[in-house]
């Protein structure tokens, strides 16, 4: 059997926990195409929050507590930017996760695409599956907003994703959400063959507007997936009318999208009417949640532990 999984960051790496104790009990091969909106680069380094997420949560080096970032990590590097002023102070890099930009850069650098640099970096972590990046090409999510700049100039302009979200914790007037070289960026070597040979394709309970939206914003990879063979199945990152963690709503908001589990699944809507699912997986909070032409199950959505998460995998991947 083979599963795909489109994911973000925490909330996927989460879920691709279960996805891959499940798929140990099963012999099933697993690959995650992870979002590369978030990615940016600071202080000259390439970093890639959503697949460090994924790398270092099934590496097991993450921070539970924190949710991002390496588990023991210090910070000297960055007292010593601030102590130089160097901009910007919002993003915290720290000292290990460092390490990890500096690989990257110097092979991004050297010429090897960002798949090649992601599969080095993982020989280190051993993932236990395969993790693609959406794209090898820049794709990077910019919000639109107005409110002061620094020159108090009150017009809309647009930021990078994480700044909106980082700095700004989302909070600024804000009009849209751009994915910065989606027209032009193409799949990653391997991204079309894995979703085109698939059993199942799974649709994490990530952010559905900027960790899964800006995946299927690559050129033929949204086709891939509504016109392939495989049933799509998606879990809802919202119980009860809120996101379980972090601020999916605000970015449902802005998309003047209801957050709730139908709202998010007619965001993604039914393959039989051009979206992309056949199956929708609500948290029992969520009975009644219709999608039209989808299938929707209830099921306990909540990743508290791994056995949660694997029971989450069951129910959906029952729905086809
Ligand atoms: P990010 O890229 O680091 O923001 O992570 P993702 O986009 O992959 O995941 C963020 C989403 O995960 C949020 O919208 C949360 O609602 C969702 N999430 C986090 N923990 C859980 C959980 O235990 N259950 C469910 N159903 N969703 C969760
Ligand atoms: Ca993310």
């Amino acid at each position: 059997m083979r599963i795909v999984v489109l994911t973000g960051g925490i909330g996927g790496a989460r879920f691709l926990l279960g996805v891959r104790a499940y798929a140990r009990e099963v012999a099933a091969e697993v690959t995650a195409v992870v979002n590369v909106g978030d990615d940016l680069l600071l202080h000259g380094l390439k970093v890639c929050p959503d697949l460090d997420s994924v790398m270092y949560t099934l590496g097991g080096g993450a921070d539970p507590e924190r949710g991002w970032g390496r588990v023991g990590e210090t910070w000297t590097v960055k007292s010593e930017l601030a102590a130089y002023g160097a901009e910007p102070t919002w993003f915290g890099l720290g000292d290990k996760d460092i390490a990890t930009h500096l690989v990257r850069t110097t092979m991004l650098n050297a010429g090897y695409p960002l798949s090649a640099v992601t599969q080095a970096l993982a020989t280190r972590w051993e993932p236990g599956l395969t993790m693609l990046p959406a794209t090898d090409d820049r794709l990077e999510t910019h919000v639109v907003v107005s409110g002061p700049d620094g020159d108090g100039d009150q017009g809309q302009r647009a930021i990078h994703f994480q700044e909106w979200w980082v700095r700004y914790r989302a909070d600024l007037p804000t009009h849209r959400f751009v994915f910065v070289g989606a027209e032009t960026a193409k799949p990653a070597p391997g991204v079309l063959e894995a979703i085109g040979s698939a059993d199942v394709v799974l649709i994490a309970p990530s952010n559905p507007v900027v960790s899964i939206a800006p995946i299927l914003a690559v050129p033929g990879l949204r086709e891939a997936v509504t016109d392939g063979p495989a049933p799509v199945v998606g879990v809802s990152p919202v119980i009860g009318g809120a996101p379980v963690r972090g601020m999916a709503d605000r970015c449902l908001a802005v998309l003047g999208v209801e957050c709730s589990a139908a709202g998010v699944g007619g965001l993604y809507g039914g393959r039989s009417a051009g979206g992309l699912l056949d199956g929708w997986l609500v948290a029992p909070e969520d009975e009644g949640a219709l999608v039209p032409g989808v299938t929707v199950r209830t099921a306990p959505l909540r990743m508290t532990d791994e056995a949660a998460t694997v029971a989450m995998v069951r129910a959906a991947l029952e729905l086809v």
